[in-house]
């Protein structure tokens, strides 16, 4: 009972009454640390309440190369968490307008991104091309999925050329970049958003820091792959608490849904 009633934030390990916490949105009120948010919570925080209308929902399982271990831990998280896969997107309404939203969820394997994430991700903004529609990502993976081998990375190929397709038809494809952003999903749609926003203290990178430092034999500052050093460097547009995350999204497409600004075709 009283481990439902508090939380302890993972960075300061502060004790925090769950009420309270959920209140400031997982946002930990001594550190300011950001908490991991399941879908429904990050749903619940973005869109007009009750607006979701889930799209794509696939329930089935693939196995492509025959990976050892990956049913059982696809059942095992989906018996766990009720999830069948690490996105979820569908319709929904923010401050009013329409919009296509998918949200990763790293309960199911880390995020990351195998044949059905790459699938409904396609998808998604094949829907929003039909429906003229903007697209809101909020990504949160490790990447591409191991246990898909090859089959994950070409959903890098797959995913991008939607998104081109997308913003060539004239779409507004905002991506919101949340803690962790890695791998194959920041080399492919997470990237690729004409507007890029990210949570603050996000780890947004491609490879391990250490990876890197034993690759180019160099020390990375304390900060390299976060949030504000992609922001300075210039790879974000913005950073946004998740406090005004609504209403910033929704001035952003209350800015492009106006009628001169339409350019579809
Ligand atoms: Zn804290």
């Amino acid at each position: 009972m009283a481990q439902n009633l508090f939380v302890k934030c993972k960075e300061c390990g502060t004790i925090i009454e769950r009420k309270k916490y959920a209140e400031n949105n997982d946002v930990c009120n001594v550190c300011d640390s950001y908490g991991t948010l399941d879908y429904k919570k990050r749903l619940a925080m973005v869109i007009d309440h009750d607006t979701f209308e889930e799209t794509n929902i696939h329930t089935g399982f693939y196995n492509p190369i025959d990976f050892p271990g990956y049913l059982e831990k696809h059942e095992k998280i989906k018996s766990k968490t009720g999830l069948t896969e690490a996105i979820v997107t569908g319709k929904a309404c923010i401050n009013e307008q329409k919009v296509m939203i998918g949200i990763m969820d790293t309960r199911y394997m880390m995020g990351s991104m195998g044949i059905i994430v790459g699938e409904k991700v396609t998808r998604l903004f094949e829907d929003a091309k039909k429906l003229k529609y903007p697209v809101i990502i909020f990504t949160a993976s490790g990447g591409a999925r191991m246990q898909e081998g090859i089959f994950s990375l070409m959903q890098m190929a797959k995913t991008a050329a939607a998104v081109s397709s997308f913003g060539e038809s004239g779409g507004l494809y905002i991506s919101v970049l949340t803690n962790p952003t890695t791998g194959g999903v920041s080399a492919s749609f997470a990237f690729l958003g004409d507007i890029i926003v990210a949570e603050p203290g996000a780890l947004i990178g491609f490879a391990g820091k250490r990876v890197i430092e034993q690759t180019i034999n160099e020390v990375l500052p304390p900060n390299f792959q976060t949030s504000e050093y992609l922001f300075e460097h210039g790879y974000i547009d913005m950073i946004v608490e998740r406090k005004t995350l609504k209403d910033t999204l929704g001035q952003i497409l209350k800015i492009h849904s106006q009628e001169e600004n339409q350019i579809f075709q």
